[in-house]
């Protein structure tokens, strides 16, 4: 069989995103034992960077092994016992994939439908928590699916512990790229993915559990019904006690390792401004095209994803292929209502950079223009090239 030979593509899809060469280098350094002590070293050194990209003291922050949807399903599986009531706040693909997952784990769902292109307000949580308690609420923090930020999440967390719930936050498309403060804001619970804004391969999904989340664990009447994401197993292989479970991605966790560490080198605060002013530029390059965002409010889109309504005359799939074909550039099609109607534009990681957003507004634009669209395709770099050098 000839050896495989991917192409080195410019990602600004959904995720994945483009790795940086040192994380690549971390991924093909040595594998050794699972027991190993310079492994234990790396996974100490992981969690303590970890805390940092969470920005939590939380003692339970580990990665699980598994992409995004990983953390997600260990969430739920250890909050969960059979009749818990979770309130889930639905308004998008991934939001929309909890109830299903929280009902499997036995609990009593009750969704609070938010209308696709906007985030949860926090009275809607309010008004849920006031009809009947809650054991916990959970939300998306970047919906990939809509492009969508949910703001408040402070507001709302407040509003779950006045009424004796947790909350619970998925961070997949947006730690490392957004603003996330997981113990200024006391979120109880916290996950993410590597592959999107942490600019690391996909297959490991960070988690934070916090004091709350850890007594509800403590305080559980059954064992946790999924074995290989039981955290009560998992967590004595990531603290002193060093207990097998299961043979940790040595690889992978030296990947996240660097991909973590090139976080800290630029600076959380940093790296966030840079997906801002590069979200900022890549939306005033599409406005002055004359395309549409589908998210209106603009202080709800989120920075790591946009998405943009495909013009009218336009071949949405056609697009994307020749952005991929002619200039090697993947973006993302619209899901559910928006199939056929809209692309996902990721900025992550290595993605948020000045030449992938101009690269990307003008292959766009010069497609569109021969696809016969009514469109200012050479105004799109103009406007982001002026908040790039501005
Ligand atoms: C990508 C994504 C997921 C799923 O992650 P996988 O790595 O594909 O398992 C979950 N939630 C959000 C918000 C995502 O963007």
């Amino acid at each position: 069989m000839p050896e495989i030979d991917p192409p080195s593509r410019i990602l600004m899809g959904p995720g994945p995103s483009n790795v940086p060469p040192r994380v690549y280098r971390a991924l093909m350094m040595p594998t050794v034992g699972h027991m190993d002590p310079t492994y234990f070293k790396t996974m100490d050194q992981v969690q303590s960077l970890l805390r940092e990209a969470f920005v939590t003291k939380n003692e339970l922050t580990i990665a699980i092994s598994g992409t995004g949807m990983s953390g997600m399903e260990t969430s739920l599986a250890n909050l969960l016992e059979t009749g818990d009531e979770i309130v889930i706040c639905n308004g998008g693909v991934f939001s929309g994939r909890m109830p299903e997952i929280a009902r499997r784990y036995g609990a009593n769902v009750r969704e609070v439908k938010i209308p696709w292109g906007r985030a949860t307000k926090p009275e809607e949580v309010a008004a849920a928590l006031k009809e009947k308690p809650a054991k916990v609420v959970a939300l998306v923090h970047g919906e990939t699916s809509t492009g969508v930020l949910q703001t408040n999440i402070k507001e709302i967390a407040k509003i779950c512990h006045d009424a004796g719930a947790i909350l619970l936050v998925d961070t997949v498309a947006s730690l490392g790229g957004t603003d996330f403060q997981t113990d200024a804001w006391d979120v109880d619970v916290v996950y993410s993915g590597t592959q999107k804004c942490l600019g690391v391969p996909p297959g490991l999904a960070p988690i934070t559990f916090g004091k709350r989340a850890e007594e509800i664990l403590a305080k559980r009447k059954t064992k946790v019904t999924s074995w290989y994401f039981d955290l009560t197993l998992i967590r004595d292989y990531w603290n002193e006690k060093r207990v097998y479970h299961h043979t940790g991605p040595i690889n992978m966790t030296n990947a996240l390792h660097a991909g973590l560490s090139l976080i800290q080198e630029e600076g959380l605060s940093n790296r966030v401004a840079r997906h801002a002013k590069m979200a900022k530029a890549l939306h005033a390059g599409l406005e002055a095209m004359g395309l549409k965002l589908f998210v209106q409010n603009a202080a709800e889109r989120c920075p790591t994803l946009t998405t943009v309504l495909a013009p009218e005359g336009c071949d949405e799939v056609l697009t994307r292929k020749t952005l991929l074909e002619q200039h090697n550039l993947e973006i993302g099609g619209g899901l559910g209502d928006l199939k056929g109607k809209a692309w996902r534009v990721g900025l992550m990681g290595e993605g948020a950079r000045p030449n992938h957003v101009l690269l990307f507004l003008s292959a766009v634009g010069g497609i569109l223009k021969k696809q016969g669209c009514k469109i200012h395709a050479g105004a799109g770099v103009e406007a982001a090239a002026a908040i790039i050098n501005g």
